[in-house]
């Protein structure tokens, strides 16, 4: 058996990080298995559908690399208004792969179901069935359709007139889930609700769509979130119903948070879009989603590199317990894959950010690109996220006005003192050639001792002066890309700023 899988989103929104990670389960385990990954737009919500996220959607999975082996075709998305359709075309032999492009197969199987004496048209009014839920609520019933259409003679309702589809669920006995994770979960089938199957505008409802497409689409396995359990007999019944073989579930437990709910905006980014405009590179990303909720046998080890992930992955050791999302550990694996980047190629990820906060040119001038190739290495151990190469960067690409003269004050020390050490370490660097890093360290570090201070007094008054910031990339590496010039004008100014102090005194 070829192993068959899915990743079905709905173009009502961005995919929400935590359905990110069940693709990238799917995706893992179609690549161990050597399987296909199929994506398939689930767009039968027309009162949210948004065409435009459908490209948003690919992008993401595709910066992410979940390349998916079959899918939407060119025609398909030219149908649904993607401009540039042929780049993002993959097609494949069980389409269409947008639901919308397979309205007259949900609906040759939901008469089908008729026939079969598993489905019914109804066509009670909205009013009657407001007045129907009003009822059941007033009397603390359970909120379901009352099957008011359901024992109507086959003929009551012609197929002409505006009516919708549903599901006729047996009144009793029960229906098991078979889950690779959860193991058997039982329903009553009392507890279910006639559901509906076909809309009146011809569209199917996700239950009817999903089941069909599955089938046709030939997956073997779902691997989805478990908040679609509770609905999965009814689908189980559509099954049964048409004599087709119920594919294996695989219900993954929702990612949750770090205070243990539900992941939402209240807790960071949640879209692909926003990881990726705040500097997640997608190795870390991919990395750290697919160890959320499970983890490799053996070992401490986090860090795994796609191809020992495809190795690793199990479906059978995903957790039974929710996930939890730690942005922190995130931070951290993203720190990890930066530092493992050349020069070269950290530079060019870092590039897109300078030039968004307007701190580089668009092309990047070749002499820029020599100055900033040196700043790499000085940042690269303190970056959690390429997005804090703005802060941590600021002072190389404007003016630095001298900070006040409390900042000035090193730790412990007086403001006579202060000034003493500024004006030393302008005469020593004075005399540095080359203004490199390795030939400005050791006077610095001799100063220190002529002046019997600690290193973090006279450094951290030198950064105060020449960065105007507290913190910055490791000092001598970061005067020597200010270079002697203007290193020296801002410690003449920081001094300034101390006479004028004691002046006023
Ligand atoms: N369209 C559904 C969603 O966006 C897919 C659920 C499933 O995988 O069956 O969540």
């Amino acid at each position: 058996m070829t192993v068959r899988v899915r990743m079905a989103p709905s173009p009502t929104g961005e995919m929400h990080i935590g359905n990110v990670r069940t693709a990238v389960f799917n995706w893992l385990f179609a690549r161990k298995m050597g399987g296909q990954f199929i994506l398939r737009i689930e767009d039968t919500d027309r009162t949210r559908y948004r065409p435009e996220t459908i490209r948003v959607i690919m992008d993401g999975l595709r910066w992410l690399g979940l390349d998916w082996d079959e899918g939407p075709g060119a025609e398909e998305l030219e149908r649904v208004g993607m401009a540039n359709a042929a780049e993002y075309a993959v097609g494949g032999p069980y389409g269409p792969y947008i639901q919308s492009g397979r309205l007259e197969m949900y609906r040759q199987v939901a008469e089908e179901l008729i026939e079969r004496g598993w489905a019914y048209r109804c066509n009670c009014s909205p009013e009657r069935l407001a007045a129907v839920r009003a009822r059941q609520r007033a009397n603390k019933e359970m909120i379901m359709y009352d099957r008011h259409c359901r024992n109507l003679p086959p003929d009551a309702i012609s197929p002409d007139e505006p009516h919708v589809i549903r599901l006729k669920v047996p009144l009793s006995g029960r229906t098991v889930v078979h889950d690779v994770i959860k193991g058997d979960v039982v329903f009553d089938n009392s507890g279910l609700d006639d559901q509906v199957l076909l809309k009146s505008d011809g569209f199917p409802t996700y239950h009817l769509a999903v089941v069909v497409d599955d089938h046709f689409m030939k997956i073997t396995h779902v691997i989805r979130g478990d908040d679609w359990i509770p609905s999965t007999p009814k689908r189980i019944m559509i099954y049964q119903a048409m004599g087709w073989e119920v594919p294996v579930y695989c219900h993954v437990p929702l990612v949750n948070g770090p205070d243990g709910r539900k992941l939402s905006k209240r807790h960071g980014a949640t879209s692909i879009t926003e990881f990726r405009e705040q500097g997640y590179l997608p190795e870390a990303l991919f990395n750290f989603l697919a160890l959320l909720g499970w983890a490799p046998g053996g070992g401490e080890q986090e860090i795994f590199d796609r191809e020992e992930l495809i190795e690793e992955f199990d479906l059978f050791r995903v957790n039974k317990a929710s996930a939890s999302f730690s942005y922190k550990k995130l931070d951290w694996m993203n720190g990890v894959y930066i530092r493992r980047l050349s020069t070269d190629d950290l530079f060019e990820q870092l590039l897109p950010f300078w030039q968004r906060a307007g701190l580089v040119a668009d092309p990047c001038p070749p002499e820029e690109r020599e100055r900033l190739l040196a700043v790499v290495p000085l940042i690269r151990e303190r970056l959690r996220k390429l997005s804090e190469v703005v802060q941590w960067t600021e002072f190389l690409f404007r003016e630095v006005s001298p900070p006040p003269a409390e900042k000035l004050v090193g730790k412990k020390m007086t403001p006579e003192a202060s000034l003493a050490a500024l004006r030393r370490a302008r005469e020593v660097l004075a005399e540095v050639t080359p203004f490199t890093a390795e030939a400005i360290e050791p006077p610095l570090r001799a100063l220190v001792e002529e002046l019997g201070l600690k290193p973090g007094q006279l450094f951290g008054i030198i950064r105060w002066a020449t960065t105007g910031q507290k913190v910055a990339p490791p000092l001598f590496g970061t005067l020597a890309i200010i270079g002697r010039e203007k290193t020296l004008a801002r410690l003449a100014a920081a001094e300034r700023v101390l006479e004028e102090e004691s002046d006023g005194e």
